[in-house]
């Protein structure tokens, strides 16, 4: 069989596939499994985590919520339920997660591998509330990994993008259920800047997306809002909706083709996409329904954290080198806040940070952009998402986390005969590329 991430760029054969449809089947899967073992969640990451040419392991057939409490504010999924199929379950135990990201396509256990994100300043990532997981490891033992028990595990493995083991079992913080008023506004890029820490304070999210050819940015923000709203839909029509190409993106990918065909265009289709954007909207639901929104416009992206306060320097650095080099594209450059955590590998390891996301349509060649963008982010110091493209190998990796070489050992220590390194992660750990794809 062939497996192929979602924006169609990494592929792999693999000679096992294996579906397990319970914690003993996992354990059977990674014993008996020809290295590399591979898991992968939804294939959303941009980056080559799940090739292989040994075993991929798929938790497609392993989902569901298993407790969830709204005394304890706790949660507890099995690894591969996809982050869609958990709003409508959370939401009749009384609870919701505390943030999400753009979609809700992902694995549970995919989006906390990579340290996957939302927006919000006081806000964490999906890995930062993690309160315990169990974790098969290489030789097939179980682990439960929490702060008072493999607490070094449990502090690593919270962003390990399957590289100490397979989690079967996650614990998340939830909070109780909550509604989101969500407000998207154009305003000048200067009265951004202007405004920016004024904007984060103000909001529980606030984000914004900038067309660089385009002097203004389009702003969203989340806050909560105690006002009567739909009910929430089932979970099918969860899992439905994400899926469905809207007529704003079957507009968008029109865009992105005369692009592709007639690059000198992509200043002005930016600008037109900006001015389609104009005009306030707003609407209110429960917080799993609003968060994601569908993106089924394929494409490429390269994502890094920079320090918070350097944030908006770096995202103007960016779009100067986009226009004064004309770079081709259509994509909005994404601006976040994230909240700093203790995880060893986390882009957000001790440090508050903005994010900032370069996206290219997937039947471009992304290499002009993302190589830009990238040497700039490297100026910042910029950590990359695990799970968006990046250029980054051991040596300047180990320079940019303080833990990064106690992680090297742990890896080792659990994985001595790197079972779960395929040639990417081989090139992340810097070791040999044995075994690798
Ligand atoms: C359209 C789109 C929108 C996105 N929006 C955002 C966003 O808003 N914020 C953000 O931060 N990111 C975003 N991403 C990136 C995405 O969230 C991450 O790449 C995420 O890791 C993908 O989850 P997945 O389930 O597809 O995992 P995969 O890509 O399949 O796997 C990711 C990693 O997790 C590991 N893994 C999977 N399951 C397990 C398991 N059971 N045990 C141990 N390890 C496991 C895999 O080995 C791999 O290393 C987006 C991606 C796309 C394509």
């Amino acid at each position: 069989m062939e497996w192929t991430n979602w924006s169609g760029w990494v592929r792999s054969q693999p000679q096992k596939f294996s579906k397990p449809k319970s914690e003993s089947e996992i354990v059977a899967a990674v014993r008996e499994g020809v290295g590399p073992v591979r898991v992968v969640g939804s294939g959303h990451s941009f980056t080559a985590l799940g090739q292989t040419n040994g075993t991929l392991i798929s938790l497609d057939d392993f989902q569901g919520v298993v407790a969830a409490d709204a005394n304890t504010l706790t949660a507890t999924v099995r690894a591969g339920s996809k982050i869609h199929s958990l709003g409508r379950p959370l939401f009749d135990a009384g609870v919701g997660l505390k943030n999400q990201g753009d979609i809700d396509r992902q694995a549970i256990a995919g989006a906390v591998g990579t340290g996957t994100h939302g927006t919000g300043p006081t806000l964490g990532s999906l890995s930062a509330e993690v309160r315990a997981f169990r974790l098969v490891t290489a030789d097939g033992q179980v682990l439960d990994c929490s702060q008072s028990s493999n607490s070094d595990v449990w502090e690593a493995g919270r962003v390990s993008f399957g590289s100490l083991g397979v989690m079967s079992e996650l614990t998340l913080n939830v909070k109780k259920a909550y509604k989101l008023r969500e407000k998207n506004w154009v305003m000048p890029a200067s009265e951004c800047w202007r405004d920016l820490a004024k904007q984060r304070d103000a909001h529980r999210h606030f984000e914004f997306f900038w067309f660089p050819y385009s002097n203004d940015v389009v702003a969203k923000s989340l806050d909560e809002t105690s006002e009567t709203v739909a009910e929430p839909v089932s979970s099918e029509d969860m899992a439905a909706r994400g899926e469905k190409v809207t007529a704003d993106q079957r507009t968008f990918k029109y865009g992105c083709e005369v692009a592709r065909f007639l690059p000198s265009l992509s200043a002005r289709m930016q600008q037109m996409f900006t001015k389609a954007s104009m005009g306030a909207s707003s609407r209110a639901r429960w917080s799993h329904e609003i968060f994601p929104s569908p993106r089924n416009i394929r494409f490429n992206e390269m994502e890094y954290s920079v320090p918070a306060a350097n944030g908006a320097d770096c995202v103007r650095e960016i779009a100067e080198v986009i226009r004064a080099r004309k770079i081709a594209g259509v994509y909005p450059l994404e601006f976040r806040f994230v909240k700093a955590d203790d995880i060893w590998l986390s882009p957000f390891y001790k440090r508050d940070a903005v994010t900032i996301s370069v996206h290219q349509y997937h039947k471009q060649s992304y290499d002009e952009l993302f190589g830009a963008a990238e040497a700039i982010f490297k100026r910042y110091g910029g950590r990359p998402h695990w799970g968006k493209l990046h250029t980054l190998k051991a040596a300047e990796l180990s320079r940019l986390y303080p833990r990064f070489d106690d992680y090297c050992a742990l890896r080792k220590r659990l994985d001595p005969q790197g079972k779960f390194l395929n040639a990417h992660l081989a090139g992340i750990f810097g070791e040999a590329d044995g075994q690798a794809a």
